[in-house]
This record gives C-alpha cells, structure tokens and sequence, in this order.
C-alpha cells in the first residue's frame, strides 16, 4: 500500500533518477499510482509522490479519461505562448484534506517523450489539460512544486492553508 507524501516532506523535493528497467515492482507500482490517482479524483500523481525517487508518473487526460503511464518521461520542446489555469495537487493539501488550488502560468503545448509500460519510446504534442498535467507531472520529478512559480504573496496564501491542516 503506497503512503502520499505531503509537502514538507523532502522527497518531493530531489532529483529522480531515469529507470533503467522495467521491472515488475515498477510495474506494480504504476498500477497502484493509477488506482490512487482515481481514488482522489486527481488527473495525475508522479513517483515521489509515493516515496519513490525515480523517474515514472501516470496521468489522465480528463477530456477523454485515457490513462498514460510514462517511463523516463522528458518534455521536449515548449511552446512561447503561455496561458494561466488552476492547479492543485495531491501532495499539497489543505486542512479539509483536499487540495489547495492557485494559478499557475505555463506554456500552453508541449512535446512530450516517454516509454510506456511495454517499453515503447512513444512522443505527443500536448495542449490544454493534458500539456498543463504533464508539465506539473514531470516537474515532480526534478522536485519542483506548482507553489514554486507563485509570487511570494500567492504562495504564502497556499502554504497557510498547508498549515492548517496540521
Ligand atoms: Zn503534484
């Protein structure tokens, strides 16, 4: 049974290493990211989220509910254009046990490179929800939070709530 980490812990906030193999146990994992991910109505959770420093996340596209589990996932190329949407996460949560939400700017498309769990290299273009998930997701795993990009002001806003939780 995997266990969230929540912010504060330092684990999400390393550098995690690209899979060198797919394992079963890496597998298994993907597996039980995808029911959690489902279970807290998220659209995406990454590795550290659930104690593990390696490079591997899930993700669900809202618009048509596919599932992508993404192995040594890399962006490569960002649009210039920008655009603002609500972001939450499952690891930053406020004293109602849900997650506190702010806006966040980000570039609006991305191209996207990563294996799948069969060990396909696969690569999408990606606008709207699914270019802001996968930007966030892939964050995770250079332990970058969405907190990070709000203005001292905003951020502080977010992390009172944090605060309170506890
Ligand atoms: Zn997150």
């Amino acid at each position: 049974m995997l266990q969230m980490k929540l912010c504060g812990d330092l684990v999400l906030r390393e550098k995690c290493a690209p899979i060198t193999e797919i394992t079963p146990d890496v597998l298994d994992i993907l597996d039980e990211m995808v029911g959690m991910m489902r279970d807290q109505n998220g659209v995406g959770l990454a590795a550290p989220q659930v104690g593990y420093l390696k490079r591997f996340l899930v993700m669900m596209n809202p618009d048509d509910e596919t599932v992508f589990k993404m192995i040594n996932p890399k962006i490569i190329t960002r649009s210039t254009e920008q655009c603002t949407m609500e972001e939450g996460c499952l690891s930053v949560l406020g004293h109602d046990n849900l997650p506190v939400y702010a806006n966040v700017t980000r570039p609006a498309s991305v191209e996207v490179e990563w294996m799948n769990e069969h060990g396909e290299q696969l690569r999408a273009q990606m606008a709207g929800l699914p270019a802001r998930i996968v930007q966030h997701e892939t964050d995770h795993l250079d332990g970058i939070l969405f907190i990070d990009y709000l203005s001292p002001v905003r951020r502080e806003m977010v992390m009172r709530k944090v605060r309170k939780r506890k």
